[in-house]
């Protein structure tokens, strides 16, 4: 389909008509370098309706001529798509959908709005889709052969470990085996635990009384604790539950609390709150610990980022905690939120929609 548009000069209405050749042959060009994209692209005018389209367009939603005009909920008819498109303008990354021909194939599909039309353009990123699952799986099987191994090892290592006979000079070393055999267990247990968070897109939700998992959460810290004598304040002012994951979510505000503990020198003050926001309701974990830089506030949540990692590794860290907790809060269209104050203290927030927010039955 060709693109005609009028040129006008705003000041001088009519362009001189060398100008205007030039402008027209300008916006030839343009118009076959859409065409020739591989990528689908689309304007939308302000009733969902389709104004123009470049070829890949045209294959991929089977257009014709007399599509001009017609809904595009009529061709791409997904309901993440919808719900995407009406969030427009808010800034995000795209939303994917399956391809409605074809269930293997992947498709990405990005708005810009402009004025009052949206620009719309469809990437099949079926490829790319297909590698991440292969990274996916990988993790997960060879996170899941390794946990024998590694079962049977510990069990021996133990065993060998309580002999009285033992030679001194072995002690030293069975205790370094029994130290790494735990820590690539610790590893080995967080990683299938991500892998399990990211393939169960849709994890089976129920109601969580909130107050029980926070005195949950707050009574396995002070164990915890034991070793760095903090004080921890717990303080719940809403008796609000949620909708979603018991298992996940403890996992996940567990991670924050251990790690307000482990990154505050001995003798430190942390506060674990619970209170209801406009937007929904709020988990909060404060210390007054070490810190954070800001450049590295950013990456925290990425697997195995560690800001010192002697210091991670010392306090039993796998590196995983964080990016654990960034995908539990997707799963349940929440928000992690970092204040730090390097030297001062950092505050982890979890920030629930009120989507998610339950009275106690
Ligand atoms: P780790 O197992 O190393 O604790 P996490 O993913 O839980 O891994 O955290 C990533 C890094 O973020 C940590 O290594 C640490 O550098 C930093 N971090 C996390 N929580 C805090 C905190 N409360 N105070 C200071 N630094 C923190």
């Amino acid at each position: 389909m060709s693109v005609i548009m009028p040129i006008e000069n705003e000041q001088q209405g009519a362009l001189e008509p060398a100008a205007q050749q030039n402008a027209t042959a300008q916006l030839k060009k343009i118009s076959s370098a859409v065409q020739a994209l591989r990528d689908a692209v689309i304007l939308l005018n302000n009733d969902d309706g389709l104004e123009w389209w470049n070829q890949a367009a045209e294959d991929l939603l089977l257009l014709q001529a007399r599509s001009k005009g017609q809904s595009i909920f009529d061709f791409v008819s997904a309901p993440e798509f919808r719900e995407y498109y009406h969030s427009i303008p808010i800034p995000n990354d795209g939303v994917h959908i399956e391809s409605w021909r074809d269930a293997k194939r992947y498709l990405k599909c990005e708005i810009t709005p402009f004025g009052d039309e949206k620009l719309l353009i469809i990437y099949d990123v079926t490829r790319l889709q297909h590698l991440e699952e292969m990274r996916r799986d990988f993790v997960a099987n060879v996170s899941h052969e390794l946990r024998t191994p590694l079962t049977v090892m510990m069990g021996y290592l133990e065993n060998f470990s309580h002999q009285p006979d033992m030679p001194p000079q072995w002690r030293r070393g069975f205790e370094l085996m029994t130290q790494q055999t735990a820590r690539m267990n610790r590893i080995v247990n967080d990683l299938l635990l991500l892998s399990r968070i990211e393939i169960e897109e849709t994890h089976e939700f129920n109601y969580i009384n909130m107050t029980k998992l926070l005195t949950h959460v707050y009574d396995d810290a002070q164990a915890y604790n034991q070793a760095y004598g903090h004080t921890i304040h717990l303080q719940i002012d809403t008796y609000d539950g949620l909708q979603g994951s018991e298992m996940y979510l403890n996992s996940a505000l567990s991670n924050l609390v251990i790690n307000a503990i482990k990154y505050t020198p001995k003798g430190g003050d942390i506060s674990i709150s619970w209170t209801k926001t406009s937007e929904g309701c709020k988990f909060a974990v404060e210390d007054n610990g070490i810190g954070i830089a800001p450049e590295h506030i950013a990456r925290l949540t990425e697997r195995f980022y560690r800001i010192d990692k002697g210091r991670s590794r010392a306090t039993g860290g796998t590196g995983l905690g964080l990016a654990i907790v960034k995908h539990v809060l997707y799963q349940h269209e929440a928000n992690l939120q970092i204040d730090s104050v390097e030297g001062v203290g950092s505050t982890f927030s979890m920030v629930f929609p009120a989507t998610y927010v339950r009275s106690a039955p």
